[in-house]
Order: C-alpha cells, then sequence, then structure tokens
C-alpha cells in the first residue's frame, strides 16, 4: 500500500532529510588517502547524535542478509555498488567511493546516496559519477504528478544505458516514510506510461546504480552483504529521498 504524506509530514520529513544531507557533506569532507571506512562511519553517527536522530541502518536486517547491518553507512568502494559495510579499509588514492545513510528524526525517514572520487580522479571514474547524478537528476524530474512510476524507472534507465553502463537487476528505489522501505518499488529501468501514477505527497527514494563496465551482473560478497560487479568494474550509486507535490519535485535530502 503507498501511503501519501500530508504537507505537515513532508515537512518534517525534510527535517530528517537534512540530517542525511548534513551526514554525508561531513563524510565526504572527511574522506580522504589513509582514512578507513570505520572512521567515516563514526563521522556520520556523530552528525546524527547531534541532531537527535537514530540510524534506520544500524541494525537493519532483510531476508536476503545473513546478519544485522552493523553500522549507520554503506560504504562502497570500486567494485562494491551497494550495501558496502564499513570496515579497516583504510582509503587509497583514486578509489571511487559510495556512501549511502539514512536518518531517522521524529518518526520519519530521510534516505540518500553519494559517490566520489577520493584523491587522483581517473577520468573513467569522472564520467560514471557524473552519469550517476545525471540519471538521478532526470528520474526527480520525471518525478511529476500526471506521470507514472515507469516514467521515472524510463527516465533513470535511458541516461545509464546512453552512457553505456550496466543496471544491477533487482534492486533500486522505493518509497520512503515512517519506514526505510516502503511501496512502491522504483526500478532503474522500465517502460514510459506504465505502472503507479504519481500523486501530491508520494515521497521515493530515486537511486541509480551504474555499473561502468556495462554488463549487469552482480553478486554478494562472502559477508552476505556486499554487492560487487561480476565484470569487476567499478560502480557508483546516486540517491535523493524526493517528494512529489503539486508544485513539482521537492528533494528532500538536498544538500
Ligand atoms: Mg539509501
Ligand atoms: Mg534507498
Amino acid at each position: 500500500m503507498v501511503e501519501l504524506k500530508t504537507d505537515t509530514s513532508m515537512d518534517e520529513m525534510y527535517e530528517a532529510g537534512q540530517v542525511v544531507g548534513r551526514a554525508l557533506t561531513a563524510v565526504r569532507e572527511a574522506a580522504a588517502v589513509g582514512v578507513s571506512l570505520l572512521e567515516l562511519d563514526e563521522v556520520a553517527h556523530q552528525v546524527l547524535r547531534d541532531a537527535g536522530a537514530s540510524s534506520p541502518f544500524l541494525g537493519y536486517r532483510p531476508s536476503f542478509a545473513p546478519t544485522p547491518f552493523p553500522a549507520v553507512i554503506c560504504a562502497s568502494v570500486n567494485d562494491a555498488i551497494v550495501h558496502g559495510v564499513p570496515d579497516h579499509y583504510r582509503l587509497r588514492d583514486g578509489d571511487l567511493v559510495s556512501i549511502d545513510f539514512g536518518a531517522e528524526l521524529n518518526g520519519w525517514v530521510g534516505d540518500s546516496a553519494i559517490s566520489f572520487v577520493v584523491g587522483t580522479a581517473r577520468a573513467a571514474d569522472v564520467r560514471l559519477v557524473e552519469t550517476a547524478e545525471r540519471a538521478l537528476a532526470a528520474g526527480i524530474e520525471a518525478a511529476v504528478v500526471g506521470n507514472r512510476i515507469g516514467d521515472i524507472a524510463h527516465a533513470v534507465g535511458t541516461v545509464c544505458r546512453a552512457a553505456g553502463y550496466g543496471i544491477p537487476d533487482g534492486f533500486g528505489g522505493h518509497g520512503v516514510g515512517r519506514r526505510m522501505h516502503e511501496d512502491p518499488p522504483v526500478p532503474n529501468e522500465g517502460r514510459p506510461g506504465r505502472g503507479l501514477p504519481l500523486r501530491h505527497g508520494m515521497v521515493l527514494a530515486i537511486e541509480p546504480m551504474l555499473i561502468g563496465g556495462g554488463t549487469d551482473g552482480y553478486h554478494a560478497a562472502p559477508d552476505g552483504w556486499t554487492l560487487r560487479t561480476n565484470d569487476g568494474s567499478r560502480a557508483a550509486h546516486a540517491e535523493h529521498t524526493v517528494a512529489i507535490t503539486d508544485a513539482g519535485p521537492r528533494i528532500l535530502t538536498a544538500r
């Protein structure tokens, strides 16, 4: 069931989204050669504490997961696409890092992700990250009353495919609200004009995931969480929580 949010609820979700935006900005600023993924997790955790917010990631255990998630960020490096578990790995020059983060404030969740290169960037990685952001922007532009879920999916997928990148099947966006994952699913590829009509008060996480090598295959790492590309190429992920309103899309996790 898709829950429509009131205008007041969307304003409250914006407050949760701003905590997410602050944390991602702080993590990005802290990410440098030699910094560990656990240190980045602590940076985000401190933003949650300062805001009086909690983590919808910490202890999260969906059906596919072997263990509760042990951190407040997902940190996915190089060939990791999403769901990377922060550990003692120290960032190296040229690493492509995706950080996914959620916050819960006053009972509402915000969910957002960024990708960036640490230190010296390869041209191919810059293009991959920029394309992820363009795919996200295209999805947001399609998130308007009168369109359907398939229009968002088509917009995202078209940008990814036109650039020659792969799209991992089975993972994508979702409704957001009191819980991090609500109906409806928001796929990263689809047919325009199909699916649920978009209405004022729907809040969606739109989150393109791109595989740089152009193939779609992925597998879970031995930790049971981290998804890695099958072709060993690098991946990028971008995400915002977006409210659909009669005045147009409102990015609740804007930074
Ligand atoms: Mg996320
Ligand atoms: Mg999400």
